[in-house]
């Protein structure tokens, strides 16, 4: 099989025969289970719950955990495929399994204290979905000006504050929340916790009705006194920025290839009704203006691609990855839009009809020009790094 990686110096969409086996088996899963149910759960704007327990059946959800906590004891670079797979057929589908583990498991895994772990792996392979909670109404790019406050009283934290656009919300049961546990310490005083939903004064609020990725849940937090006990501290009091900074380089990769997975998603289809449909008598498809808007929408899903499995390469190897998990998920989000847009127009009025698929990636495209750092946000990490500004 050509993808198979046989020497040390291999072409970045080498995969291991351990790779290919795993990215079949979601792509098959992806096919048969999701894609039938994408268009209904887009409609009612409600995630299908079976589908999350075959999630966690399949082991999407514990990727990169250990075996000894229930996990696949796998590479991140599987939980990028995971997630490129899934968003060919859903993107929301695509980010319930992003979250899960590019953030919450990823911050679990490098910064919980070993009873953490012991309490919180397990749940997070078998049956329990996460979510990643930093934003505020008020703190967006901004993200360190959040306002939810942290106050130890004896053996607990109480926490007070609301939280916005809180990703799997709905379904989750534990929250890694982000809050302030010394205001007058400006970003040094942010502290992560994690919350269990049953904690006292904790509250899931409303969810939003949303242009894309409308099955994933997207939900406000409400913690009125909410005593979270000390030991729910995730790795040390005014360290929650630190924590937010190195999980999100992380879970942007995972954004990349939920991108790249939308417009592999829309650009299958579009090729394919190109050599369907016909206009003065043949297919649209012999036309050599929309071959080369198929030939220039690959090319494009390539080059995004490549720097997508390249960021991922580089995380798993150890080396540093910031400037380049931003810049595949500033790439692959325009690459999305433009791809997802262009399926429209080749399949003419009928794309802009709810009749065909492609209406629902153009909107799903969207979202990743906006979470987990705003394009403007993946540029000044980019510049940053080019400029030392
Ligand atoms: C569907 C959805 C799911 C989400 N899921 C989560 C989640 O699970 N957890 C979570 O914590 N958050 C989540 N978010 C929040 C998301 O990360 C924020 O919306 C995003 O960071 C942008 O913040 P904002 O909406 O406040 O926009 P703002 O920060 O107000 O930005 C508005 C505009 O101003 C620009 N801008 C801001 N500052 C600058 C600057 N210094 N220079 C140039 N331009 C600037 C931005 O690029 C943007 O174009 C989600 C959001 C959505 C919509």
């Amino acid at each position: 099989m050509p993808e198979i990686a046989t020497q040390t110096s291999t072409p970045l969409t080498s995969l291991t025969e351990d790779e290919v086996l795993f990215r079949d088996n979601v792509r098959q899963f992806a096919d048969e289970k999701v894609r039938p149910l994408a268009r209904e759960m887009d409609e009612k704007g409600v995630f299908d719950k079976a589908l999350i327990t075959q999630f966690f059946e399949l082991g999407l959800m514990g990727i990169e955990v250990p075996e000894q906590y229930g996990g696949a004891g796998g590479k991140f670079f599987e939980a990028i495929l995971a997630v490129e797979e899934l968003s060919r057929a859903d993107a929301s589908a695509g980010v319930v399994v992003d979250v899960q583990n590019t953030l919450v498991n990823n911050a679990l895994l490098r910064w919980a204290t070993p009873e953490q772990k012991k309490r919180y792996l397990p749940r997070m392979t078998a049956d329990t979905v996460g979510a990643y909670a930093l934003s505020e109404a008020g703190s967006g790019s901004d993200a360190f000006a959040l306002q939810t406050r942290a106050e130890l009283k004896g053996a607990d934290y109480v926490l007070n504050g609301r939280k916005l656009w809180i990703t799997n919300a709905k379904e989750a049961g534990i929250f890694v929340l982000f809050a302030t546990a010394d205001p007058t310490a400006g970003y040094r005083g942010i502290t992560a916790f994690v919350i269990e939903k049953n904690f006292p004064g904790f509250t899931v609020g409303k969810k939003e009705d949303k242009l894309g990725i409308r099955a994933s849940s997207t939900c406000e937090l409400i913690l009125e006194d909410c005593r979270v006990p000390k030991e729910n501290v995730l790795g040390e009091v005014g360290k929650g920025y630190k924590i937010a900074i190195e999980t999100l380089n992380e879970g942007r990769i995972g954004i990349g290839a939920q991108m790249v997975g939308v417009a592999r998603g829309a650009w299958e289809y579009a090729a394919k009704y190109s050599q369907e449909r016909k206009q003065f008598g043949k297919a649209i498809a012999e036309y050599q203006g929309i071959q080369f808007q198929i030939a220039q929408m690959a090319t494009e899903i390539e080059a995004a691609r490549l720097m997508v499995y390249n960021a991922a390469r580089m995380k798993d190897a150890g080396m540093p990855f910031v400037r380049e998990a931003a810049m595949a998920k500033l790439f692959s989000s325009q690459v999305a839009e433009r791809v997802t847009s262009l399926a429209i127009e080749i399949y003419g009025g009928y794309g802009f009809t709810k009749d065909y698929p492609v209406e629902k990636y153009w909107r799903d495209a969207k979202i990743g020009k906006i979470y987990e750092g705003t394009s403007n946000m993946q540029l000044a990490t980019i510049a940053k790094m080019l400029l030392g500004k």
